[in-house]
């Protein structure tokens, strides 16, 4: 049932507390994903620990990618087999959007996962079943690399192009810890657990504006 302070906002933005919520690196394990994958095709030896100083796997250190194009064609053979329907969720993240649901917050998910042409049925029908059989709850699923086209009350990603490029058009965004995010300041949570979510909930009512955090702050 929807609460009557929402009954008038069935529609649109205003009225709702909208998450805009990525995958990738807040939801899901993806960088474990694919180094299993690696692992198992005897792509990385099983010691390596890849550095998680750089978001883009072609420029960390211990992956085993020369260029770009490297990284693209192993990321294509994990999706073949199924990648995204075999993840790891991040710990607790399951029950944290099932205290946020119970609040009424409106789940968007907003993913870039298909950026790589060719297998886009296997990957939205995948991402789907993950979410089923995690049993994160949402509203909408969105596949769109263009983050800052999407309204939220409150967005949560990890990406630090992402989270630039939202807060450069004045989006509110919460960074989702990794060690490749530090440089950021503003909101921040290192975690599901239930005490990110009393924070989070806390930010939707009253969005801390004197951390918001700029740009700036980016390390790339
Ligand atoms: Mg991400």
């Amino acid at each position: 049932m929807i609460p009557e302070q929402y009954m008038n906002q069935r529609v649109g933005l205003k009225g709702y507390r909208v998450l805009n919520l990525d995958l990738d690196g807040v939801c899901a394990d993806y960088k474990g994903a694919l180094r299993d994958y690696l692992v198992r095709h005897g792509m990385m030896d099983e010691s390596t620990v890849p550095s998680d100083d750089r978001y883009e796997l072609d420029r960390a250190s211990g992956w085993p990618f020369d260029t770009f194009d490297d990284y693209i064609a192993a990321h294509k053979a994990a999706e073949n087999e199924h990648l995204y329907a075999t993840m790891r969720p991040i710990d607790g993240v399951a029950h944290a959007m099932q205290r946020l649901a119970a609040e009424h917050v409106y789940i968007r998910i907003v993913t870039h996962r298909l950026f790589v042409a060719g297998q886009h049925r296997m990957v939205v029908a995948d991402t789907a079943q993950w979410l089923d059989e995690q049993h994160i709850p949402y509203m909408s699923l969105c596949f769109t690399g263009l983050k800052d086209s999407m309204q939220a009350t409150v967005s949560i990603d990890d990406s630090p192009a992402n989270i630039a490029t939202l807060r450069e058009v004045g989006q509110h965004v919460v960074v989702f810890d990794q060690p490749y995010n530090r440089g950021f300041d503003g909101p921040r949570l290192r975690d599901w657990s239930d005490e990110s979510v009393d924070r989070l909930l806390e930010w939707f009512d009253d969005w801390p504006e004197s951390e918001h955090g700029q740009a700036e702050g980016a390390r790339r």
